[in-house]
């Protein structure tokens, strides 16, 4: 069994109807490039950069350098030869402190985190936006901004873009000018608005983790109501849905980089529903990418049709399964 899926690892991730789906990696490390390859990656997805500012041990106390992001970012880069990589701005604060008095605040998965956190500390953002704009001079890299939900936070990042690259043109440092800047749809806000969104930005990604947090008012951390986390909640199901709706429309490059990507019990719902990528651990992809293998498509669509009609979460789980069957 393992051998086949080492054998899967060069084939394109079609369907028995010829619709190719796109595997991406999750990284934590510039490392991990390594394990992304292996398992047949066709880029990274989603680089938690927030690791190089977490995992400093006997360090806690001194944020990277733009020379040591930097140094990350191309390994990052030159580690994938050439196919691109999504590198996440500093998504810190919730359940990823970035030092222990964030312990203290009330409810810190409302607070400042991730962009609002960024804005808030702009020199440390600059410091990140100009070592990520450096390492683009080594290959495709894109930029992807946690947690956006305001109209005012995608101009504020767009400017301090403008400005990093104001920066380094002056310095006469390279990089790419259309490196492309997108956001994780992550806030039910963003996904309610998403036309916003695709007015301003290159591509979407969506954080299923977060969306589902914050939609369904349950703790990611917090075991008491882990019960509660469902993915296959309707509310899910359609803000999902009207996701890739609005961005098929609107022709926009929209992934999803959540938990729900690399989810096997979800593959079909997902690209029934027009989803053509994802990006997950690398060590879930083999199994992710022979689900799609056996898919035929156009067979899931009555199923499709199904769910998005049914408010019963029993039935809702009966169709996904008919829907792993309906393949070949
Ligand atoms: C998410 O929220 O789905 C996501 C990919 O980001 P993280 O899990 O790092 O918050
Ligand atoms: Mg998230």
């Amino acid at each position: 069994q393992k051998k086949k899926l080492a054998r899967l690892r060069k084939t394109p991730a079609v369907t028995q109807d010829g619709v190719e789906i796109t595997l991406l990696a999750n990284i934590e490390l510039p490392e991990d490039t390594a394990h992304a390859l292996d398992a047949g990656a066709s880029g990274v997805g989603l680089f938690r950069s927030e690791f190089l500012f977490m995992e400093r041990s006997g360090q806690e106390h001194r944020l990277p350098t733009e020379e040591e992001q930097f140094e990350a970012y191309r390994q990052a880069v030159q580690g994938m030869k050439g196919r691109p990589v999504t590198i996440r701005t500093l998504d810190v604060g919730a359940d990823k402190p970035l030092d222990s008095s964030d312990h203290n605040i009330l409810n810190p998965a409302m607070g400042l985190r991730a962009i609002r956190y960024c804005l808030s500390e702009p020199q440390l953002f600059m410091t990140q936006l100009r070592a990520i704009l450096r390492a683009s001079a080594f290959g495709k890299v894109k930029i992807l901004i946690p947690m956006l939900a305001h109209y005012h936070e995608i101009e504020q990042t767009l400017a301090m873009l403008e400005q990093a690259k104001a920066e380094l043109t002056a310095e006469g440092m390279k990089f790419d000018p259309q490196v492309p800047v997108g956001a994780m749809i992550e806030v039910p806000a963003a996904a309610l608005s998403l036309p916003m969104f695709v007015r301003k930005l290159d591509f979407l990604s969506v954080g299923t983790n977060d969306l589902i947090q914050y939609t369904l008012a349950i703790d990611r951390a917090d075991h008491e109501v882990a019960h509660l986390y469902d993915d296959l909640h309707p509310a899910i199901i359609q803000l999902m849905h009207s996701i890739i709706s609005t961005a098929v429309k609107a022709d926009i490059p929209v992934s999803i980089c959540g938990g729900m990507a690399g989810d096997i019990r979800l593959t079909r719902l997902l690209i029934a529903m027009g989803f053509r990528e994802l990006s997950m651990p690398a060590a879930l992809m083999p199994e992710i990418k022979q689900a799609i293998l056996n898919t035929q498509l156009d067979l899931l669509q009555p199923h499709l049709k199904k769910i998005l009609r049914s408010f019963d979460p029993q039935s809702i789980r009966e169709t996904l399964t008919a829907m792993e069957q309906a393949g070949v």
